[in-house]
C-alpha cells in the first residue's frame, strides 16, 4: 500500500486534526513529517523559548506516533526541495496538510503545491487551525470584518465541528525506507543554537495541553471574567503556546466550554465561559485579518499612521526592554517575560501603551521584541495585540493611554505581581509601590532607577501628535 505523506505545521498534535484524520482514512501507511524551515529558524530570530517548545510538541509527537505503530520524520531545509524528495524516496501517493493564514506560510505552501505538481503527486490541503476558516464570517455585504464586535456575533452563532478521535493503528515505514530518506534525528534547541534553560509553565505536548484544558474548565474558567485581570493570579488559561503550536485542537478547546457551559450554576459562572470563548473568537478575529490583509504583517491597519513621528531614542527602548523604565508594573512585566518567556495579557497591554504612548516608540519595534521573547509569540495575535494598543489597527476604538499608576492600583493592588519581579523593591509601602511615588532617595537605596519620562508630560505629547496624524 502506497504511502500518504501529512506535513505537520501548527498541528502537532494527533488527535482532533483535520487534515491527519483524511490522510488516516486514506490510507494506513500515512507518515508525519516535519521540517526544520532554515527560514523560520535562522531569518526571523524566533525566541529560543519558542523554539525549546515547538521542539519538545516534536517530541512528544514522535512518542505518539511510534505508540500507533507510525513514525513523525524530520527533515531540515526548505520545505518546497526536502517534501518532494521525501516524495519520490517513499515513492508516495500524496501529500496532505493543513493550511496557514500567514504570509510566509502561504507563499511557502504555493511553493511546496507547484513542485508537487510539477512530480505529479496530489496534494490535499485543509482548515484546522480555526473554527471557522478565512471567508466564513463574513458582514452581509460578504466583506471580512475589521471590527470585533459585529465579527464575534456572527462568529458565535455559527455552527462549529465536533472534535475528531485521535487516529490510530498507523502502518509504520520498515528500516530500508527510512534509510532511503533524508530524515534526521530530532535536534535539541541548543543543536540548533537556541538556549532555553528557563522551563514553561505549560510543559510542551498535546498531554499537558489537555490536562490543562481540563483543570482550566474545572477551575477558573466561571471566574474568567474577573480574574482573567489579575497578572499574579493563576486566573488565564496559559494555553496560547498550545493553541499556537496545535498541541491541542481548537475543537477540543470549544467543546471543552460548551460541556461547561451546560453546567453553569450562575450567571456570572457563566459570563466567565463567555468571556473566555470571546478570547477565542479574537484569535480568529486576528488570522481572518492578517488573512485577507497580508499587509498588516509590515504596516498598520490605519494608514495615516505610516509616517507617525516616532522616537529613535534608543536609550529609552533599551530600558523598556531591560524593564529599567522606573515604572514598576512595565518593569515587573518587562523583566517577568525576558525571565519566563511569557506575560500576562493585562501586562502586555500595558507595556505596549506604555512603549507606544509614553516612550512613543514604533509599535513594531516592540512587536519584533516581543516575538524574540514570548514562546507563546504568533504573528497574527502578537501583531493584532501591538497594533490595538498603538491605537492604529482594526477595530477602531477611542484613543487608548494606560497609566502604569491606575492599572496597579486596580490589577495589582497588593503589590504582589510587582514584588514577584522587583524584589528590590521588596520593602516599600504597597501604596508607594504601585503608585510608582517613590521618591528617588529611596529609589537609590534599593538600586531601582528613576523614571525615565514623565507619564502626564508624554501623553500630552502623544495625544498631541496624534492628533496631528488624524487631521
Ligand atoms: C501587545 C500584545 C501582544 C500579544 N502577543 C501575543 C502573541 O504573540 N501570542 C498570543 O497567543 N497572544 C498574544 N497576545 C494576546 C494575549 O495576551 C495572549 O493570548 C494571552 O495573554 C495568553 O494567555 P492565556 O493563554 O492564559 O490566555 P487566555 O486568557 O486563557 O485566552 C485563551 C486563548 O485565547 C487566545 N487569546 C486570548 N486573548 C487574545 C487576544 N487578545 N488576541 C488573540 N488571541 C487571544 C489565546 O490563544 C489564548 O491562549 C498579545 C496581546 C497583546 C496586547
Amino acid at each position: 500500500m502506497s504511502v500518504v505523506l501529512f506535513w505537520h505545521r501548527r498541528d502537532l498534535r494527533l488527535s482532533d486534526n483535520v487534515g491527519l484524520t483524511a490522510a488516516r482514512q486514506r490510507s494506513p501507511r500515512v507518515v508525519g513529517v516535519f521540517c526544520l524551515d532554515p527560514h523560520l529558524l535562522q531569518k526571523t530570530q524566533p525566541a529560543p523559548a519558542r523554539v525549546a517548545y515547538m521542539l519538545g510538541c516534536l517530541r512528544q509527537l514522535q512518542d505518539s506516533y511510534r505508540q500507533q505503530g507510525g513514525q513523525l520524520l524530520i527533515l531540515r531545509g526548505e520545505p518546497s526541495e526536502t517534501l518532494p524528495e521525501l516524495a519520490s524516496a517513499l515513492n508516495a501517493h500524496s501529500l496532505f496538510f493543513n493550511l496557514d493564514i500567514e504570509p510566509y506560510g502561504r507563499q511557502r505552501d504555493e511553493k511546496v503545491q507547484e513542485a508537487f505538481k510539477q512530480k505529479g503527486i496530489p496534494v490535499e490541503t485543509f482548515w484546522d487551525q480555526l473554527l471557522h476558516a478565512p471567508g466564513d464570517v463574513v458582514s452581509m455585504a460578504g466583506q471580512f470584518y475589521t471590527v470585533y464586535t459585529p465579527f464575534w456575533k456572527n462568529w458565535r452563532q455559527k455552527q462549529k465541528a465536533a472534535p475528531l478521535p485521535r487516529p490510530e493503528n498507523f502502518q509504520g515505514l520498515t528500516a530500508e525506507e527510512i534509510a532511503r530518506t533524508e530524515s534526521i534525528d530530532l535536534p535539541s534547541a541548543k543543536d540548533l543554537g537556541f538556549v532555553w534553560d528557563n522551563g514553561f509553565m505549560l510543559s510542551p505536548g498535546e498531554t499537558s495541553a489537555l490536562e490543562r484544558l481540563e483543570e482550566f474548565c474545572t477551575g477558573s474558567i466561571e471566574a474568567y471574567g474577573e480574574e482573567r485581570n489579575f497578572p499574579a493570579n493563576d486566573g488565564t488559561s496559559r494555553l496560547s503556546a498550545a493553541m499556537k503550536f496545535g498541541a491541542i485542537g481548537v475543537r477540543t478547546v470549544w467543546d471543552a466550554t460548551l460541556k461547561i457551559a451546560d453546567n453553569c450554576r450562575s450567571d456570572e459562572a457563566l459570563q466567565g465561559v463567555t468571556t473566555w470563548q470571546q478570547e477565542l473568537a479574537w484569535r480568529e478575529f486576528y488570522q481572518h485579518g492578517l488573512y485577507f490583509l497580508p499587509r498588516l504583517a509590515h504596516e498598520p491597519y490605519r494608514k495615516e499612521f505610516l509616517d507617525f513621528p516616532w522616537s529613535d531614542n534608543e536609550e529609552h527602548f533599551q530600558a523598556w526592554c531591560e524593564g529599567k523604565t522606573g515604572y514598576p508594573i512595565v518593569d515587573a512585566a518587562m523583566r517577568g517575560m525576558n525571565e519566563t518567556g511569557w506575560m500576562h495579557n493585562r501586562c502586555r497591554m500595558i507595556v505596549a501603551s506604555f512603549l507606544c504612548k509614553d516612550l512613543i516608540i514604533n509599535w513594531q519595534r516592540g512587536e519584533e521584541y516581543f516575538m524574540k521573547k514570548l514562546y507563546d509569540g504568533d504573528l497574527s495575535a502578537n501583531n493584532g495585540g501591538w497594533q490595538w494598543s498603538a491605537s492604529c489597527g482594526m477595530d477602531p476604538k477611542p484613543l487608548r493611554i494606560f497609566n502604569p499608576a491606575t492599572q496597579a492600583q486596580k490589577f495589582d493592588a497588593d503589590g504582589e505581581y510587582i514584588r514577584r519581579w522587583l524584589p528590590e523593591l521588596g520593602s516599600i509601602d504597597t501604596e508607594f509601590l504601585i503608585s510608582g511615588k517613590i521618591s528617588n532617595l529611596e529609589r537609590y537605596r534599593c538600586g531601582y532607577v528613576e523614571p525615565i519620562v514623565d507619564h502626564n508630560a508624554q501623553q500630552r505629547e502623544f495625544k498631541r501628535l496624534y492628533g496631528l496624524q488624524k487631521q
